[in-house]
């Protein structure tokens, strides 16, 4: 691509370096932006400045926050007894936006990744035990994702939680809710067949 100008050339080169952000995108935000006040850039490039030096993650979960302990571990409404782990800060997103969990959460950075280098020790996992060690906790329930790389780490967690007694769940893999059988892959459906639950009825 030809720019008549070097400093958009450099701006877009900027931008598509966003994930998911070609070249053609990043000039077509390039010139919106161009013809924006200079107030909108200011506040943009400011607010991503702030971001990036500010941020800070929580002391006892490692999800992201404005402060040393995050919204959720300082929350008085939450069940300290319950630790859901998950891999990033996005899984926490995901789950708070359902509503339906009151515990806390451990953020552990990643999933055990033999392929891509990626060691236990690379990972949150001696400030889980450490928090399973104070003896608050009951239950560890593990939110990873239904990969190889994430069910090695499930089982690594698991070994390495033995010892504490602390009970051990992992969430429900299964048929997706308005899902049909016959469109389910068979490993989903012969999971959902190993792991069934008790038919409750209200
Ligand atoms: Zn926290």
């Amino acid at each position: 691509m030809n720019f008549p100008s070097k400093l958009i050339e450099d701006a877009v080169t900027e931008i598509s370096r966003l994930p998911g952000i070609g070249k053609k995108t990043a000039l077509r935000l390039a010139l919106h932006l161009l013809k924006q006040n200079e107030v909108v850039t200011e506040a943009l490039a400011l607010s991503l400045t702030r971001m990036r030096d500010e941020i800070r993650y929580c002391k006892h979960c490692h999800n992201i926050s404005d402060q040393e302990e995050c919204s959720i571990c300082k929350s008085h409404r939450r069940d300290r007894a319950i630790i859901c782990v998950v891999e990033d800060i996005r899984d926490v997103l995901a789950i708070e936006n359902t509503n339906q969990y009151q515990g806390l959460y451990h953020v552990l950075g990643g999933v055990i990744s033999p392929i891509q280098g990626i060691g236990p020790e690379e990972l949150k996992i001696e400030t889980l035990l450490d928090r399973i060690s104070q003896g608050e906790v009951s239950e560890i329930i593990l939110a990873l994702s239904a990969t190889m790389e994430g069910d090695t780490t499930s089982f690594y967690l698991c070994k390495r939680m033995k010892e504490s007694g602390v009970k051990v769940s992992t969430i429900a893999r299964g048929i997706p809710v308005g899902g049909e059988l016959e469109f389910t892959d068979e490993v989903t459906l012969g999971r959902s067949i190993l792991t069934r639950i008790n038919y409750a009825q209200d």
